[in-house]
């Protein structure tokens, strides 16, 4: 390791002696200014990389005379130039490993939000990857390229960093807590802005503020209290059995039942037995806030306060009669996803994880339970996370199985080539989901009513970033476009769906799936209607032409946001996915 110096001694070294003729201070001063040149050199590269839009939001307050916001804009970046430097520059080593290791977490996460999603890194990513961690392991598969850019970019830094520094500080001791100003600063901000307010802060800060900013506040209410069930059922239950399955990243034209591209087979020769609601409009374009509304029974109109307030559907169905059951088939060793809370847990009768089978078995098995229950003569209400398209899709279905191609190699990243990535998605879905249904379907269904949806939809390089769904900025039309069908074995009840999916075809959204439920459970339907709105059973009204995108906090600080479909969905479909 080379000796941090003064800048006086440098110049002397170098300025005493002759250029031309060598010697030995010389040729080590010469050494020193080349190491405090490259260092300074690394660290603008670094910093100039692993930054965007800042010169456009510079303009942006500008423009919009908005002078505080440029007074804390620039007053950030100053701050955090200066604590970036003074990160690089700390004498002893030790000093920079410590501030090196939360700088490139940061940057890392920021840059490859840049990269994936063409967005800057908001508090509500950040909470929404942190509520999602368990699928750290595939998100990299999946999005591998950007992973390798972004960590790039990041070494480039750390490099940058632990370099010796040639120009010692003054009192390096006091400041080794300097740095943790950039944050201090960022974190009052996210929690005084409600989570808002931090596009192109810098990268190397933002980050790591907004996991602090996390650690002490509730982004997503999640621990809010919750409204007794408050209706009593008018009678019996429409079905002894019923069953909402939520399949996962299923976008409603890949179904035999809505264009026929011979995707899924088995569900079109079953066309006459199922109900097909066509195409529907999820809740939410994020697997979290979509099940949060199916669980929560969201409304429309106060998307916020319901989901966050509102009873669930296991308190529905227990008041109801019914024993709760819900089976996910992606998580394992008994953890929760999708907002699922311990108080939640505790409405389940039954809970089961598939976690012993390969992923591409495991909504097999889900079938195979799901007849096993329909036996019981104890009335079950059943949620279902089926496993479905589920990233990576290469690991859906067995080679064997792969009918369209070229498909996917293992461990390909999204981005690389898109017939493959479609290839892909159909051999998963002729697999996990025409197959789930084969064995759903076989023989009769007895006194079973079942719901089908999607949790969300998905953009398959459908627009310039190669994020599939959970777009939080500017997601893509597709990314709410799910399958919506119903089927029972109770010949009554099915004429009823069969009804039911005649005139609402094409029409509904996630937000009717919950009433429906409510009045297949035994509840009055005007009494569901006044709070929750119209179920599928009947004529709506209006089509439901949006989705909420980006989180549904329980907060009520920050609005709703919604992506507007066309009036007919169908407009949305492309021809073929790929030529
Ligand atoms: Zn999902």
């Amino acid at each position: 390791m080379l000796p941090s110096l003064p800048l006086s001694r440098i110049a002397r070294a170098g300025s005493c002696r002759g250029v031309a003729a060598w010697s030995p201070a010389g040729h080590l001063a010469t050494k020193l200014v080349g190491f405090a040149a490259l260092k300074i050199v690394l660290l603008a590269i670094f910093l100039l990389i692993s930054n965007q839009g800042v010169a456009d939001r510079f303009v942006d307050f500008w423009q919009r005379d908005h002078v505080l916001g440029l007074f804390v804009f620039t007053g950030v970046w100053v701050i955090a130039l200066a604590a970036v430097t003074i990160a690089a520059f700390l004498p002893a080593l030790w000093m920079r490993l410590l501030w090196s290791v939360p700088i490139a977490l940061s940057t890392f996460a920021g840059v490859l939000s840049l990269e994936v999603t063409r967005t800057h890194l908001t508090f509500f990513d950040v909470a929404l990857y942190w509520a999602e961690r368990g699928h750290l392991g595939d998100a990299t598969e999946f999005y591998f390229t950007w992973v390798v850019i972004a960590g790039a970019k990041t070494l480039l830094g750390i490099a940058a960093i632990l370099l010796p520094p040639i120009v010692r500080l003054p009192a390096p001791r006091a400041l080794l807590f300097a740095p943790m100003a950039p944050i201090a600063v960022i974190v009052a901000m996210i929690l005084i802005e409600a989570g808002r307010g931090t596009k192109a802060f810098p990268e190397q800060f933002s980050g790591v503020a907004m996991m602090s900013a996390l650690a002490i506040s509730d982004p997503f209410g999640e621990n809010a209290s919750r409204l007794p069930v408050h209706l009593v059922p008018g009678g019996a239950g429409a079905a002894r059995h019923i069953f909402l399955i939520v399949d996962e990243s299923v976008r409603g034209d890949f179904l035999d039942l809505n264009e026929r591209r011979g995707v899924t087979p088995y569900l079109r020769s079953q066309r006459q037995r199922v109900a097909n609601f066509g195409y529907a409009v999820s809740g939410n374009n994020c697997s979290l806030f979509s099940n949060l509304i199916l669980r929560y029974g969201g409304v429309r109109a106060r998307l916020a306060e319901s989901v966050h307030t509102f009873p669930s559907i296991w308190g529905y169905a227990k008041a109801a009669g019914y024993r709760t059951a819900y089976i996910d088939a992606q998580k394992s060793g008994g953890r929760l996803q999708n907002g699922m809370t311990v108080v939640e847990r505790n409405q389940i009768d039954s809970f089961e994880q598939p976690d012993h089978l390969p992923h591409a078995e495991r909504d097999f098995f889900v079938a195979e339970r799901l007849r096993e229950i329909a036996l019981e003569p104890e009335p079950h209400f059943v949620y279902v996370n089926k496993y479905g398209a589920h990233f990576p899709f290469t690991r859906n279905y067995p080679r064997t199985a792969a009918v369209f191609v070229p498909d996917m190699e293992e461990r390909e990243s999204v981005g690389a080539d898109r017939e493959r990535l479609v290839n892909s998605y159909r051999n998963t879905i002729r697999y996990n989901v025409d197959g789930f249904f084969r064995r759903l379907l076989q023989g009769g269904l007895g006194d079973v009513a079942i719901i089908y949806t999607s949790d969300h939809g998905l953009s398959l390089l459908d627009h310039d970033n190669v994020l599939t769904h959970c777009n939080s900025s500017a997601p893509h039309e597709l990314e709410g476009l799910v399958p919506l069908l119903a089927v029972s074995g109770a010949p009554d009840l099915q004429q009823q769906l069969v009804e039911g999916a005649l005139v609402n075809r094409n029409r509904a959204s996630h937000f009717q799936i919950f009433p429906t439920l409510l009045e297949l459970l035994g509840f009055d339907r005007a009494e569901v209607q006044a709070t929750y709105g119209p179920g599928l059973l009947e004529p709506l009204a209006e089509a439901d032409r949006a989705f909420s995108f980006g989180p549904v906090t329980g907060g009520a600080e920050l609005e709703v946001r919604w992506k507007s479909l066309p009036a007919d969905l169908r407009e949305l479909v492309p021809t073929e996915p790929v030529s």
